[in-house]
């Protein structure tokens, strides 16, 4: 019987342990998996170390991985930065409808002060003596 061994897919880094001979197709990509290692040596790394394995080897059987790895972070990078751009136009949004408020109650007290000094100057002419001891002197 044959050891168990490790197969990755060389598109996805998907791996698996098998011990059959027969080909192995990975179930998201549909291609042949690669003989990685064996089972045994496998198990004595770490995770990282397993990880940087399996991208090695990825690397070397598909060149264009390391641009389509490139292109992923710096759209990760890029939608980072998009959010941060998101939440500051957010905020910028909100202080600029608080402003807006705080105008609008503003001229709503001017206009209210406007109207109570108007009242009063009909108040205060009702109690002027009459129009004739008002007028100019030189008249
Ligand atoms: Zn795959």
């Amino acid at each position: 019987m044959k050891d168990l061994s490790v197969y990755y897919c060389p598109e996805c880094g998907r791996y698996t342990f098998s011990q059959t001979t027969k080909t192995i197709i990975c179930p998201i990509c549909g291609i042949s998996m690669i003989r990685l290692t064996d089972y045994a040596d496998f198990c004595t790394l770490n995770k990282e170390e397993r990880d940087r394995l399996l991208v090695q080897n990825m690397i070397t059987e598909n060149p264009s991985v390391s641009s389509r790895f490139l292109t992923y972070t710096r759209f990760c990078a890029g939608s980072k930065a998009s959010d941060l751009q998101d939440t500051y136009i957010r905020q910028l949004e909100s202080e600029n409808k608080e402003l807006n408020n705080t105008i609008q109650w503003m001229h709503q007290m001017i206009w209210d002060l406007i109207h109570k000094n108007k009242a009063l100057e009909h108040e205060l002419e009702n109690h002027l003596p009459p129009c004739h001891f008002r007028q100019d002197p030189k008249s």
